[in-house]
């Protein structure tokens, strides 16, 4: 048995240890993959306790992720540069290795329904370890230019610094609520956690009209408050999270097992219409 996995607060809901499962037996593979709630102050004990037991790698999430970051004796360049860590393992010598597959897995389900972001202007809705784990991936593409907008502001002048990037800036929150705003996005992307609590970060109806609005938090019920407000406010298209969940976690399996699952398949499951 394959030991495997997430590690975050809260994980109760998460789709995850299903995902794997479906991966896993895509290929005949004998994985355990299980959710465990772990707030920060237990993580060192319970990733010692998980290693004893066999373990062999785990997804990190909320609110984990800068801080396993720092923890791994070594990082991938996607970790690397976004400081920030979703997926870790083992190597043979019992070293912890911190990667980090969000970028790859936005992207990919990004470019499913939005070919070209290239030249185009980005709206970046937060600055935790969602934000910084897709950031790199994005200006790999060559926006025009990425505004970073976050409820406490110096937490996205802090991420915009470390990323170190001239297409990267700083927007305040209070700057971009004042309508109407002078900057029009091709492009907003929800990385808060905000939509999950049910309250949706405040910006102005007219920023988000006729414009392409993806959410990374996911509902298999109902559309997410954000894409709800999104949709109502007369956004081109608003999608959620659910495809880049699938494609980071296929990126993850990848990494742990060197296979590359048919998430298409997987998709389809969650949403057979
Ligand atoms: P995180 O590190 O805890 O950061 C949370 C972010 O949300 C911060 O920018 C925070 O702003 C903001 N926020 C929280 N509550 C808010 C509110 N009520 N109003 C406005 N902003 C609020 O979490 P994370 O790892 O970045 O994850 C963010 C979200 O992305 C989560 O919902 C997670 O489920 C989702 N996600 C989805 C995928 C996927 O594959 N679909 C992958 C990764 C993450 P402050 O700094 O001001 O607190």
């Amino acid at each position: 048995m394959l030991n495997y996995r997430l590690l975050g607060h809260p994980v109760n809901h998460s789709l995850s240890p299903i995902i794997h499962h479906l991966f896993a037996s895509q290929f005949n593979l004998n994985i355990n993959y299980v959710a465990q709630d772990v707030v920060l102050e237990a993580l060192p004990v319970v990733l010692k306790q998980f290693r004893a037991q066999g373990g062999l790698g785990a997804n990190i999430t909320a609110p984990l992720k800068e801080a396993v970051y720092k923890m791994c004796d070594k990082k991938s360049i996607a970790a690397q540069r976004s400081q920030a860590v979703n997926t870790i393992y083992w190597d043979e010598d019992g070293a912890l290795w911190g990667e980090n597959t969000d970028g790859v897995g936005f992207l990919k389900d990004l470019k499913k329904h939005y070919k070209n972001i290239r030249d185009k202007t980005i709206l970046m809705l937060g600055a935790g370890g969602a934000a910084a784990g897709i950031m790199p991936s994005i200006l790999d593409e060559n926006p025009h230019v990425i505004y970073v907008v976050n409820r406490t502001e110096q937490r996205a002048i802090n991420l915009v610094g470390t990323i170190n990037n001239n297409k990267l800036q700083v927007c305040s929150l209070e700057k971009l609520k004042q309508a109407p705003f002078d900057i029009s996005f091709d492009i907003i992307i929800n990385a808060t956690s905000g939509s999950l609590k049910d309250e949706l970060f405040s910006i102005p109806p007219s920023i988000i009209k006729n414009k392409f609005v993806y959410d990374l938090v996911y509902n298999l019920k109902q559309p997410t408050p954000f894409v709800q407000w999104a949709r109502e406010e007369g956004a081109l298209e608003a999608h959620d999270g659910l495809g880049m969940l699938i494609e980071q976690a296929a990126q993850a399996f990848y990494v742990w097992h060197q296979k590359r699952p048919d998430t298409q398949k997987v998709y389809v499951f969650f949403r057979p219409h």
